[in-house]
């Protein structure tokens, strides 16, 4: 068997989660990119020795996609189960990652998953189907408070238990960007200082955030032995923003912190 994936848990997202499969009850992850949110589902899947479905959705995704489709093989047609619908019958979790960038039909495909009937019709089959005891459903979402990112309607959202994802607490983070890269405490907590003073610097305009993945990067490169405010530059300033005014700033600030 793999190697449980590593994850530190922030708060009582572990205990809401179990309680919550116990009772195969529909799950959403909300949060901002590189919050943890994929890790945490792997984690969990791993520690409830559960199957594991992932599908990242994008704004071609369709229920198609998700439930299964006819393809020709040998000059035949076959029909492919999707990954919707292997969960469904084999049992296990599945993690609809960004479900709101999803074209609409996927939110119609899950509905009948998410409330008693626990079913799923594949209208191509005109077959409806039972989910195993031990499907559940899980979705993760950005909510819409950033410019570009599509919204989940109310009565979507209220079929879900949710949880908010959140940059970790200072000590927290620390130990991850430790644990996850080898870096040592020094350069951790350095890169934590980092990411917290970008993340409190609103008034920038920044859709997106220094993330846990960006520290986590930049500790990699470091850890490597790539210099310091090279790493800082590549793996946090760049790929946040390409205003050179901007870059320019966070790097005077990063190198005053580094
Ligand atoms: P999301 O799915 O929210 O976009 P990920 O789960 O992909 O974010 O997290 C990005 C990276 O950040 C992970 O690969 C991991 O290195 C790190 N990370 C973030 N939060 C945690 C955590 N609580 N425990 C362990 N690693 C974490």
């Amino acid at each position: 068997m793999n190697k449980t994936p590593y994850y530190q848990a922030v708060g009582k997202e572990i205990e809401v989660f179990e309680k919550s499969y116990e009772n195969r009850l529909p799950f959403l992850l909300k949060g901002p990119t590189g919050t943890g949110k994929s890790r945490f589902i792997e984690y969990m899947a791993h520690k409830l020795n559960t199957k594991f479905f992932t599908v990242a959705c994008h704004e071609e995704t369709s229920a198609t996609d998700l439930i299964g489709r006819y393809i020709i093989k040998g000059g035949e047609t076959q029909w492919l189960d999707g990954p919707l619908t292997r969960a469904v019958k084999e049992g296990g979790i599945i993690y609809l990652d960004e479900i709101a960038e999803a074209r609409p039909d996927v939110i119609v495909a899950i509905h009948p998953l998410t409330d008693h009937r626990r079913e799923l019709y594949i209208d191509k089959l005109g077959e409806t189907i039972k989910a195993h005891e031990n499907f559940m459903l899980v979705a993760s979402f950005n909510p819409g408070y950033q410019k570009g990112f599509k919204e989940l309607k109310p009565s979507t959202k209220q079929r879900f238990i949710a949880l908010s994802f959140k940059y970790p607490e200072k000590e927290t983070e620390i130990k991850i960007l430790i644990n996850e890269t080898g870096v040592d405490k020094e350069i951790a907590k350095k890169l934590v200082n980092v990411g917290e003073k970008i993340r409190n610097l609103t008034e920038m305009g920044l859709t997106e955030t220094a993330s846990t993945r960006l520290l986590v990067d930049a500790a990699k490169l470091i850890h490597s032995g790539l210099p310091k405010r090279l790493s800082v530059e590549v793996a946090i300033i760049e790929p946040l923003t390409d205003d050179l005014e901007i870059i320019e700033a966070l790097k005077d600030l990063a190198n005053l912190m580094i």
